[in-house]
Protein backbone atom coordinates (compact mmCIF):
# COMPACT_ATOMS: atom_id res chain seq x y z
CA UNK A 1 0.00 0.00 0.00
CA UNK A 2 2.90 2.48 0.97
CA UNK A 3 4.48 1.82 -2.43
CA UNK A 4 0.94 2.28 -4.54
CA UNK A 5 0.19 5.56 -2.69
CA UNK A 6 4.23 6.51 -3.30
CA UNK A 7 3.39 6.12 -6.64
CA UNK A 8 0.39 7.93 -6.70
CA UNK A 9 2.00 11.24 -5.52
CA UNK A 10 4.93 10.74 -7.68
CA UNK A 11 3.35 9.06 -10.84
CA UNK A 12 2.28 11.08 -13.90
CA UNK A 13 -0.55 13.24 -13.87
CA UNK A 14 -3.89 11.78 -14.86
CA UNK A 15 -7.58 12.32 -14.09
CA UNK A 16 -9.82 9.75 -12.68
CA UNK A 17 -10.57 8.34 -15.70
CA UNK A 18 -7.01 7.93 -17.22
CA UNK A 19 -6.39 10.80 -18.66
CA UNK A 20 -2.82 11.83 -18.84
CA UNK A 21 -1.84 15.63 -18.30
CA UNK A 22 1.48 15.90 -17.51
CA UNK A 23 3.13 17.47 -14.77
CA UNK A 24 5.99 19.79 -15.14
CA UNK A 25 8.41 21.90 -12.73
CA UNK A 26 8.75 25.61 -12.71
CA UNK A 27 13.14 25.80 -12.51
CA UNK A 28 14.75 29.02 -11.83
CA UNK A 29 18.19 27.00 -12.34
CA UNK A 30 20.39 23.72 -12.20
CA UNK A 31 19.60 24.50 -7.89
CA UNK A 32 15.81 23.87 -8.40
CA UNK A 33 16.00 20.31 -10.04
CA UNK A 34 16.53 17.88 -6.83
CA UNK A 35 12.74 19.13 -5.30
CA UNK A 36 11.17 18.82 -9.23
CA UNK A 37 12.92 15.30 -9.28
CA UNK A 38 11.37 14.28 -6.10
CA UNK A 39 7.91 15.75 -6.43
CA UNK A 40 7.69 13.16 -9.69
CA UNK A 41 7.64 16.00 -12.19
CA UNK A 42 7.26 14.83 -15.79
CA UNK A 43 9.49 17.35 -17.15
CA UNK A 44 10.41 20.86 -17.01
CA UNK A 45 7.75 23.39 -18.10
CA UNK A 46 9.65 26.83 -17.54
CA UNK A 47 13.01 27.37 -16.90
CA UNK A 48 13.50 30.74 -16.47
CA UNK A 49 16.66 32.05 -17.38
CA UNK A 50 17.19 35.03 -15.46
CA UNK A 51 19.11 33.97 -12.91
CA UNK A 52 22.11 33.59 -15.68
CA UNK A 53 21.95 37.31 -16.79
CA UNK A 54 20.10 39.36 -13.38
CA UNK A 55 22.62 40.89 -10.81
CA UNK A 56 25.81 40.51 -12.58
CA UNK A 57 28.30 43.54 -13.99
CA UNK A 58 28.97 41.15 -17.93
CA UNK A 59 27.19 38.82 -19.79
CA UNK A 60 27.39 35.60 -18.94
CA UNK A 61 30.14 33.27 -21.50
CA UNK A 62 29.14 30.73 -23.83
CA UNK A 63 30.38 28.02 -21.56
CA UNK A 64 28.51 29.60 -18.62
CA UNK A 65 25.01 29.50 -20.75
CA UNK A 66 26.05 25.82 -21.83
CA UNK A 67 26.48 24.20 -19.02
CA UNK A 68 23.75 25.94 -16.70
CA UNK A 69 21.34 24.45 -19.68
CA UNK A 70 22.73 21.09 -19.92
CA UNK A 71 22.39 20.20 -16.11
CA UNK A 72 18.81 20.95 -17.14
CA UNK A 73 18.35 18.69 -20.13
CA UNK A 74 21.03 16.05 -18.75
CA UNK A 75 18.06 15.78 -15.43
CA UNK A 76 15.31 14.98 -17.87
CA UNK A 77 16.59 12.77 -20.58
CA UNK A 78 13.29 11.85 -22.66
CA UNK A 79 11.43 14.17 -21.40
CA UNK A 80 10.43 17.94 -22.21
CA UNK A 81 12.20 20.89 -20.88
CA UNK A 82 10.53 24.25 -21.81
CA UNK A 83 13.35 26.97 -21.85
CA UNK A 84 12.03 30.13 -21.63
CA UNK A 85 14.43 32.75 -23.04
CA UNK A 86 15.14 35.98 -21.20
CA UNK A 87 13.10 37.82 -19.49
CA UNK A 88 14.19 41.10 -18.89
CA UNK A 89 13.46 44.98 -18.38
CA UNK A 90 13.50 48.07 -16.89
CA UNK A 91 11.99 46.19 -13.66
CA UNK A 92 15.10 43.89 -13.85
CA UNK A 93 17.50 45.81 -15.55
CA UNK A 94 21.22 44.50 -17.32
CA UNK A 95 24.48 46.01 -16.07
CA UNK A 96 26.07 45.18 -19.36
CA UNK A 97 23.59 46.55 -21.24
CA UNK A 98 22.75 50.28 -21.99
CA UNK A 99 20.87 51.62 -19.41
CA UNK A 100 17.11 51.32 -20.23
CA UNK A 101 15.19 54.45 -21.11
CA UNK A 102 13.56 55.69 -17.99
CA UNK A 103 9.90 53.74 -17.85
CA UNK A 104 7.32 55.16 -16.21
CA UNK A 105 5.68 51.80 -16.18
CA UNK A 106 8.09 49.19 -16.48
CA UNK A 107 5.04 46.17 -16.68
CA UNK A 108 4.18 47.80 -19.93
CA UNK A 109 7.84 48.50 -21.44
CA UNK A 110 10.63 47.40 -23.22
CA UNK A 111 10.67 43.72 -21.37
CA UNK A 112 10.73 40.20 -22.41
CA UNK A 113 11.15 39.80 -26.27
CA UNK A 114 10.52 43.41 -27.26
CA UNK A 115 14.13 43.52 -25.27
CA UNK A 116 15.82 40.60 -27.40
CA UNK A 117 14.31 42.57 -30.42
CA UNK A 118 16.47 45.50 -29.13
CA UNK A 119 19.64 43.34 -28.65
CA UNK A 120 19.04 40.42 -30.70
CA UNK A 121 22.70 39.47 -30.47
CA UNK A 122 21.73 38.25 -27.03
CA UNK A 123 18.52 36.00 -28.12
CA UNK A 124 21.29 34.41 -30.75
CA UNK A 125 24.16 33.54 -28.41
CA UNK A 126 21.38 32.38 -25.75
CA UNK A 127 19.39 30.01 -28.38
CA UNK A 128 23.03 28.74 -29.95
CA UNK A 129 24.12 28.22 -26.37
CA UNK A 130 20.83 25.94 -26.18
CA UNK A 131 21.27 24.35 -29.20
CA UNK A 132 24.29 23.51 -27.88
CA UNK A 133 23.22 21.87 -24.49
CA UNK A 134 20.71 20.19 -26.02
CA UNK A 135 23.54 18.16 -27.84
CA UNK A 136 24.31 14.74 -26.95
CA UNK A 137 21.37 14.77 -23.84
CA UNK A 138 18.30 13.04 -24.66
CA UNK A 139 15.72 15.57 -23.90
CA UNK A 140 13.11 17.26 -25.70
CA UNK A 141 14.18 20.93 -25.76
CA UNK A 142 11.75 23.29 -26.40
CA UNK A 143 12.03 27.05 -26.09
CA UNK A 144 9.79 30.05 -25.52
CA UNK A 145 9.67 33.56 -25.82
CA UNK A 146 7.94 35.99 -22.77
CA UNK A 147 5.98 38.85 -23.57
CA UNK A 148 4.89 38.00 -27.13
CA UNK A 149 2.20 40.11 -28.30
CA UNK A 150 1.43 39.66 -32.20
CA UNK A 151 1.82 37.71 -35.11
CA UNK A 152 5.00 39.70 -35.86
CA UNK A 153 6.55 38.76 -32.24
CA UNK A 154 5.60 35.11 -32.81
CA UNK A 155 7.36 35.19 -36.13
CA UNK A 156 10.25 36.53 -35.73
CA UNK A 157 10.85 34.56 -32.43
CA UNK A 158 10.44 31.17 -34.69
CA UNK A 159 12.44 32.19 -37.38
CA UNK A 160 15.24 32.89 -34.93
CA UNK A 161 14.70 30.03 -32.92
CA UNK A 162 14.89 28.05 -36.73
CA UNK A 163 18.09 29.92 -37.09
CA UNK A 164 19.86 28.48 -34.27
CA UNK A 165 18.52 24.98 -34.86
CA UNK A 166 15.95 24.70 -33.08
CA UNK A 167 12.55 24.09 -34.40
CA UNK A 168 10.51 23.21 -31.03
CA UNK A 169 9.74 27.53 -30.67
CA UNK A 170 6.62 28.37 -28.69
CA UNK A 171 5.46 31.33 -27.11
CA UNK A 172 3.83 32.41 -23.91
CA UNK A 173 0.17 33.56 -23.97
CA UNK A 174 0.51 36.44 -21.27
CA UNK A 175 -0.47 39.54 -23.33
CA UNK A 176 -3.89 39.58 -24.09
CA UNK A 177 -3.91 40.47 -27.16
CA UNK A 178 -2.02 37.49 -28.09
CA UNK A 179 -4.74 35.37 -25.86
CA UNK A 180 -7.62 37.44 -28.33
CA UNK A 181 -5.66 36.19 -31.36
CA UNK A 182 -4.24 32.94 -30.66
CA UNK A 183 -5.72 31.21 -33.49
CA UNK A 184 -3.43 33.66 -35.32
CA UNK A 185 -0.13 33.32 -33.36
CA UNK A 186 -0.75 29.14 -33.02
CA UNK A 187 0.11 29.34 -37.46
CA UNK A 188 3.88 30.11 -36.19
CA UNK A 189 3.92 28.91 -32.61
CA UNK A 190 4.75 25.09 -32.38
CA UNK A 191 3.05 25.83 -28.64
CA UNK A 192 1.36 28.38 -26.41
CA UNK A 193 2.19 28.34 -22.47
CA UNK A 194 -0.12 30.33 -20.84
CA UNK A 195 1.16 32.67 -17.95
CA UNK A 196 -1.23 33.53 -16.11
CA UNK A 197 0.25 35.70 -13.65
CA UNK A 198 0.92 38.21 -16.64
CA UNK A 199 -1.86 37.20 -18.05
CA UNK A 200 -3.76 38.24 -15.33
CA UNK A 201 -1.81 41.94 -14.18
CA UNK A 202 -2.47 43.14 -18.09
CA UNK A 203 -5.87 41.55 -18.45
CA UNK A 204 -7.14 42.98 -15.01
CA UNK A 205 -4.92 46.20 -15.84
CA UNK A 206 -3.80 45.69 -12.73
CA UNK A 207 0.51 45.83 -11.63
CA UNK A 208 1.64 42.55 -9.59
CA UNK A 209 3.51 44.82 -7.62
CA UNK A 210 1.11 47.02 -6.14
CA UNK A 211 -0.41 44.92 -2.83
CA UNK A 212 -3.54 47.37 -2.76
CA UNK A 213 -4.78 45.62 -6.14
CA UNK A 214 -5.09 42.23 -5.03
CA UNK A 215 -8.60 41.70 -5.99
CA UNK A 216 -7.64 42.18 -9.48
CA UNK A 217 -4.64 39.90 -9.50
CA UNK A 218 -6.68 36.95 -8.99
CA UNK A 219 -6.90 34.01 -11.99
CA UNK A 220 -9.78 33.29 -10.75
CA UNK A 221 -11.09 36.46 -12.51
CA UNK A 222 -13.80 35.92 -15.11
CA UNK A 223 -11.74 37.94 -17.85
CA UNK A 224 -8.76 35.82 -17.01
CA UNK A 225 -10.77 32.68 -17.45
CA UNK A 226 -12.12 33.63 -20.45
CA UNK A 227 -8.59 34.59 -22.23
CA UNK A 228 -7.57 31.46 -21.35
CA UNK A 229 -10.47 29.74 -22.48
CA UNK A 230 -10.19 31.24 -25.91
CA UNK A 231 -6.40 30.53 -25.78
CA UNK A 232 -6.95 26.68 -25.05
CA UNK A 233 -9.41 26.89 -27.96
CA UNK A 234 -7.72 27.60 -29.99
CA UNK A 235 -4.75 25.62 -29.53
CA UNK A 236 -6.79 22.37 -29.95
CA UNK A 237 -8.17 23.78 -32.67
CA UNK A 238 -5.02 24.34 -34.26
CA UNK A 239 -3.50 21.08 -33.19
CA UNK A 240 -1.14 22.61 -30.65
CA UNK A 241 -0.18 21.91 -27.29
CA UNK A 242 -1.37 24.64 -24.66
CA UNK A 243 0.14 24.67 -21.11
CA UNK A 244 0.19 26.73 -18.32
CA UNK A 245 2.75 28.16 -16.21
CA UNK A 246 1.34 30.64 -13.72
CA UNK A 247 0.61 30.12 -10.54
CA UNK A 248 -2.61 29.27 -11.28
CA UNK A 249 -1.66 25.76 -12.19
CA UNK A 250 -0.76 25.49 -8.47
CA UNK A 251 -4.34 25.82 -7.01
CA UNK A 252 -5.45 22.37 -7.41
CA UNK A 253 -9.21 23.35 -7.84
CA UNK A 254 -8.00 26.20 -10.90
CA UNK A 255 -5.90 23.30 -11.65
CA UNK A 256 -8.78 21.18 -12.75
CA UNK A 257 -11.04 23.67 -14.19
CA UNK A 258 -7.94 24.62 -16.53
CA UNK A 259 -7.53 20.96 -17.57
CA UNK A 260 -11.68 21.25 -18.40
CA UNK A 261 -11.27 24.28 -20.44
CA UNK A 262 -8.70 22.37 -22.79
CA UNK A 263 -5.24 22.93 -21.00
CA UNK A 264 -2.87 19.56 -22.22
CA UNK A 265 0.10 20.71 -19.73
CA UNK A 266 0.64 21.97 -16.06
CA UNK A 267 4.05 23.79 -14.70
CA UNK A 268 4.72 24.85 -11.18
CA UNK A 269 6.79 25.57 -8.36
CA UNK A 270 7.86 21.49 -7.31
CA UNK A 271 6.20 22.05 -3.76
CA UNK A 272 2.80 22.02 -5.58
CA UNK A 273 2.83 18.80 -7.86
CA UNK A 274 1.50 16.41 -5.26
CA UNK A 275 -1.76 18.60 -4.59
CA UNK A 276 -2.04 18.97 -7.90
CA UNK A 277 -1.40 15.42 -8.72
CA UNK A 278 -4.18 13.86 -5.72
CA UNK A 279 -6.58 16.30 -7.16
CA UNK A 280 -6.37 15.39 -10.71
CA UNK A 281 -6.46 11.81 -9.53
CA UNK A 282 -9.80 12.31 -7.89
CA UNK A 283 -11.54 13.82 -10.92
CA UNK A 284 -12.87 12.82 -13.88
CA UNK A 285 -12.31 14.88 -17.39
CA UNK A 286 -15.73 14.84 -17.47
CA UNK A 287 -15.84 16.41 -13.75
CA UNK A 288 -12.87 19.28 -14.83
CA UNK A 289 -15.33 20.41 -17.99
CA UNK A 290 -18.14 20.71 -16.21
CA UNK A 291 -16.36 22.70 -13.67
CA UNK A 292 -15.23 24.38 -16.58
CA UNK A 293 -18.60 25.73 -17.63
CA UNK A 294 -19.87 26.24 -14.14
CA UNK A 295 -16.84 28.40 -13.78
CA UNK A 296 -17.70 30.19 -16.64
CA UNK A 297 -21.01 30.91 -15.80
CA UNK A 298 -20.18 32.76 -12.70
CA UNK A 299 -20.14 35.96 -12.60
CA UNK A 300 -17.71 36.85 -9.91
CA UNK A 301 -14.08 35.43 -9.18
CA UNK A 302 -15.51 34.55 -5.45
CA UNK A 303 -18.46 32.45 -7.02
CA UNK A 304 -16.38 30.91 -9.93
CA UNK A 305 -14.13 29.57 -6.90
CA UNK A 306 -17.23 28.50 -5.09
CA UNK A 307 -18.65 26.86 -8.48
CA UNK A 308 -15.21 25.14 -8.88
CA UNK A 309 -15.72 23.57 -5.37
CA UNK A 310 -19.47 22.52 -5.67
CA UNK A 311 -18.48 20.60 -9.12
CA UNK A 312 -15.17 19.01 -7.92
CA UNK A 313 -16.08 17.16 -4.93
CA UNK A 314 -13.52 16.28 -2.12
CA UNK A 315 -11.09 19.01 -2.62
CA UNK A 316 -9.40 19.79 0.00
C1 LIG B 1 3.63 34.34 -15.71
O1 LIG B 1 3.65 35.52 -16.06
O2 LIG B 1 2.60 33.74 -15.38
C2 LIG B 1 4.87 33.55 -15.66
C3 LIG B 1 4.85 32.24 -15.49
O3 LIG B 1 6.06 34.21 -15.77
P1 LIG B 1 6.70 35.14 -14.63
O4 LIG B 1 5.93 34.88 -13.37
O5 LIG B 1 8.13 34.72 -14.57
O6 LIG B 1 6.48 36.49 -15.20
MG1 LIG C 1 5.36 36.37 -17.05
Amino acid sequence: ARASAARRSRGPGRTADGHHVPLLANVGGPKDLPAALENGAEGVGLYRTEFLFLDRADAPTHEEQVAAYRAVLEAFPGAKVVVRTLDAGADKPLAFLPAPAEEPNPALGERGLRMMRLFPDMLDAQLAALAEAHRDTEADLQVMAPMVTDVEDTEWFAATAARAGIEQAGIMVEVPAAALRAAHLAESAAFFSIGTNDLTQYACAADREIGTLSRFQDPWQPGVVELVALTAAAAEGAGRPCGVCGEAAADPALACVLVGLGVSTLSMGAAALPMVRAALAAHTLEQCQAAATAVRAARTADDARRAARDALPGLA
